[in-house]
């Protein structure tokens, strides 16, 4: 191979992290639609959700104009402790694929949390402790979000309350144990310690819980206690904003060395690591400056962009969020097990929705055996091993440079690399055993589910 001109890994200096996170909803002309009441219909105003969310934090959320909003100096001692994230060139893979694909990832695992989690959880931690609350409450699927936010919370001294997913919590003893050593309690959910978690437990007695319901059983703690609200990892606005560091440093380390994407990927849960990746690519694309190829991957068995409808829907199980228009399987939909706990959720983020329904970015669905067959090869040639939700995008990334090798297009392709999948040994287990199947569901349970919906006029 010849010398090369760029490094294996680009690091930015601390002097060029970003100092303010970008909304890309700025830059919207269609802006995603209002968060509405459960019961009214009614857009939700700040007021509505000061019950719920911090203050600071709904600010956030209900911002559509502010273009950069400054990361407190607080939030950027915390992020220097484990970052600037590495944005690294594969050769490996390049040369292992024989591709003239030039393929980078942005390694989001360098924290204890394993993904990029960590980013959101300092900042919603921030703003609690700046409001004078006692502590937070969440729920956890597959757990890197319970642990981000222990960590976040013992650095500030707050109080964490996590529902872990009850299947999750007895498959993944470990992940509980870690949060722990942080200070969180964690309870399996459904439990008997809210209304909704004993009426869940009455109607499905035995059932291993879902984050749906999880959601439920930590909002109603969080406004049942005092001095407690509620923090989410996903789905809301104001996660995708916190997640923009991800994208503002790739962006950063790439216009360093000249580098333009053509195509950019990542997994889509409930769409904060992607829309963290996109946003400044994306706000070129909406301002008309350059043009990008976006893709969503999601997986086959939970495809709320690819097989989804485009409607307000209910946040949790037990309806008491406010509902939220998105790209949704309907939130009586129950994906199969032995899955990336992280793309188990049955909506997308609204910015993300509105995007791909403006047909600014694509999506596709694969089944999970063609991921772990891509999570090994990656990290047979590239050393890191996968999260199974991060390696959705590597399944792609590869795709697409296989496509390159047959058109001989020298594309540059760049993914993100969510985290680490050292507490996924149980999934990798059942792929080498050979007894990990693609449950795809059917258009009829589809069609089950959506009818879980709200009519909303
Ligand atoms: C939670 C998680 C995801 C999916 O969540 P998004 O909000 O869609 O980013 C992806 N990868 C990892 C490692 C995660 O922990």
């Amino acid at each position: 191979m010849s010398e090369k001109t760029i490094p294996y890994k680009i690091y930015l200096e601390e002097s060029e992290m970003p100092t303010a996170w970008y909304n890309l909803r700025a830059d919207m002309k269609n802006k995603p639609a209002p968060l509405l009441d459960p019961n009214t219909h009614k857009p939700m105003t700040a007021d509505d959700l000061a019950g719920v969310f911090c203050e600071e934090l709904i600010r956030q959320e209900l911002d559509d104009t502010t273009a950069y909003i400054e990361i407190p100096e607080e939030i950027r001692s915390f992020y220097k402790m484990y970052r600037p994230a590495p944005l690294v060139r594969a050769y490996c893979l390049e040369e292992y694929l024989q591709t003239p694909a030039k393929i980078y990832y942005k390694f989001e695992g360098n924290n204890t949390s394993g993904s990029h989690k960590l980013n959101s959880a300092i900042a919603q931690a921030y703003y609690a402790k700046k409001q004078g609350l006692k502590g937070v409450t969440t729920e956890t699927g597959a757990g890197q979000w319970g642990t981000a936010l222990s960590m976040a919370c013992s650095y500030f001294g707050l109080d964490c309350k996590v529902f872990m997913v009850k299947g999750s919590y007895e498959q993944k003893p470990h992940r509980r144990e870690v949060m722990r050593v942080y200070g969180a309690s964690v309870t399996p959910s459904p439990s008997t310690e809210t209304a909704v978690g004993r009426k869940i437990l009455a109607e499905f007695p035995g059932t291993s819980g879902s984050l749906g319901c999880a959601i439920s059983e930590a909002v109603e703690k969080a406004v049942s206690t005092e001095g407690y609200r509620y923090v989410l990892g996903s789905v809301l606005n104001q996660v995708l904003l916190h997640q923009s560091v991800i994208g503002l440093e790739s962006k950063a380390a790439m216009d360093k060395y000249g580098i333009k994407p053509d195509i950019i990927i990542g997994c889509a849960g409930g769409g904060s690591n992607l829309g963290g990746l996109i946003s400044p690519f994306m706000g070129e694309k909406l301002r008309g400056e350059a043009d990008y190829r976006f893709i969503a991957v999601e997986p086959s068995s939970c495809p709320s962009l690819t097989r989804g409808v485009f409607g307000y829907d209910y946040c949790d199980t037990g309806m008491i969020c406010p509902l939220s228009k998105m790209y949704t399987l309907g939130s009586g939909f129950i994906p199969a097990a032995h899955h990336a706990g992280g793309l188990r959720y049955h909506g997308m983020n609204s910015v993300l929705s509105q995007l791909y329904a403006d047909g600014l970015m694509e999506a596709v669905s694969v089944p999970q055996t063609a991921v772990f067959a891509a999570a090994e090869q990656f990290a047979r040639v590239e050393g890191t091993l996968p999260a199974p939700e991060s390696s959705h995008a590597i399944r792609v990334a590869i795709d697409e440079a296989l496509k390159c090798k047959e058109t001989g297009e020298e594309k540059t392709i760049l993914f993100g690399l969510t985290g680490t999948g050292y507490f996924d040994m149980y999934a990798y287990e059942k792929f080498h055993n050979g007894q990990m199947d693609d449950y795809t569901p059917s258009d009829e349970e589809l069609e089950k589910a959506r009818a879980s919906m709200p009519v909303v006029e």
